[in-house]
């Protein structure tokens, strides 16, 4: 049967959503093929950044992005760090960057991260003035209602949604995911872990079972995992990586490089370094394709510098990041017990995948090729979709995918 998806009396669709830190992306099975939907900015990676408007206005994506440094405090990028966390926890606070709520009654809830956004002048929504905050939840629901919105229009009707989160999450931050669903108006059906996602985008439930491990390296976070697929259920093994490791501190070490060329010794201007640190991204993605990458820069002084830098510079900049990534893969599959077993496969996941020397890690460290014809930035929104159709065909056949084991989380 052939689906218009224009027809207005289309039966609604099941959807999938990758929820990121950096970027968030929605997807639906077509004919039988998962494919990303446009969202807000009219592409498929929607950044998660929020932007909180003095009047009352929520901008969300590419326009929110554009607040990052003009208006820092009301403006929340990588909310997801922060979900389902106290605002008093150790690792909230190595966090940093945000200004948080604190309130004096103290009850759990009012413990929960709530990002001081500063004051709203009089004259705003319901001439509402005065102080405003609000919560991760809140944040990461205006990302998935802006999604969901993209996917409605597109789509038409929108059915069941499944929302992936990272291997790692512990309950209180899937109930917070759970919440921000619920608060952007979706039906949300499932979550689903961000490598068993991968993993379904590949098909690998097809095959009866094996050991599978999940690269996954996004902009400023690593995740490993090693799962085990037995009758089409997969577990997690081990899930290891670091929060702090990712395709960003590229760019920081290229920005840092670029900086001396233009005569900046040390310090130099947070604007300056704001737009260096976008050329410096921009450099990285072109030496993912080219042996080296020449661009003109402004000096201090006034003049232009013309500034190159080859692959195997930026490969020996960047192998104490390489190094980390390696510890966490050793340690993960020691974790699992696996050691001595090389892994069934090896799927990437994540935009900084792209980078070459990345894949050579991957490449040593598991002995194979890893998978990666599917688009590193999609796949886990394709196995979102994926899974999305599977549970809506399957109406009342319990489907169970991913388990969890307590020792984990
Ligand atoms: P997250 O899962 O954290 O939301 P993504 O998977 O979207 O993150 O990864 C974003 C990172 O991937 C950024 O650091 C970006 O610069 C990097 N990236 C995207 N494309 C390329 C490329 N062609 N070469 C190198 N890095 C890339
Ligand atoms: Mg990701």
């Amino acid at each position: 049967m052939y689906l218009d998806i224009f027809d207005p009396k289309a039966p609604p669709r099941a959807i999938g959503i990758d929820l990121g830190t950096t970027h968030s992306v929605v997807a639906y099975v077509r004919d039988g093929q998962p494919c990303a939907l446009t969202n807000c900015d009219g592409s498929q990676l929607l950044p998660s950044i929020v932007h909180y408007g003095k009047h009352g206005s929520v901008l969300v994506g590419r326009s929110a992005k554009s607040y990052l440094e003009r208006e820092p405090q009301r403006t929340i990028a990588s909310a997801k760090r922060f979900i389902g966390r106290g605002a008093d926890d150790e690792q909230t606070r190595l966090l940093g960057a945000y200004k948080f709520v604190t309130d004096p009654a103290g009850s759990a809830a009012a413990n929960l991260v709530r990002f001081d956004l500063g004051e709203d002048p009089s004259g705003g929504v319901g001439g509402a003035s005065g102080p405003r905050s609000v919560t991760p939840v809140e944040v990461s629901a205006e990302i998935l209602k802006s999604l969901g919105q993209s996917a409605r229009e597109q789509l038409k009707a929108v059915g069941g949604v499944v929302i992936t989160v990272p291997a790692y999450f512990d309950d209180a931050q899937r109930q917070a995911t759970r919440d921000a669903g619920r608060l952007a108006g979706l039906n949300v059906l499932r979550l689903l872990n961000e490598p068993t996602a991968a993993a379904l985008a590949y098909g690998l439930e097809k095959k009866s079972r094996g050991t599978f491990a999940v690269f996954d390296l996004g902009g400023g976070t690593f995740d490993i995992t090693i799962l085990e697929l037995d009758d089409g259920v997969f577990q997690v093994k081990s899930t290891g990586g670091d929060s702090a490791l990712g395709g960003d501190d590229m760019d920081r070490v290229i920005a840092e490089r670029m900086l001396r060329a233009m005569g900046f010794d040390g310090e130099a201007p947070i604007e300056v370094v704001g737009l260096v640190l976008g050329t410096a991204r921009e450099a990285k993605h072109s030496l993912s394709d080219h042996p080296s990458v020449t661009v003109e820069l402004p000096k201090k002084g006034g003049a232009t510098v013309t500034w190159t830098l080859s692959r195997e510079e930026f490969e020996a900049d960047i192998q104490p990041l390489l190094d980390r990534a390696a510890r966490a893969c050793r340690r993960a599959l020691r974790d699992a017990e696996l050691a001595l077993n090389p892994v069934d496969g090896v799927i990437l996941v994540g935009g900084a995948t792209r980078v070459p020397a990345v894949r050579g890690l991957v490449r040593e460290l598991f002995a194979q090729e890893p998978l990666s014809d599917i688009d590193p930035d999609l796949v886990v929104a394709y196995g979102a979709a994926a899974q999305a159709q599977m549970l809506a065909d399957s109406s009342d056949e319990v489907l169970l995918l991913d388990v969890l084991p307590l020792s984990l989380g």
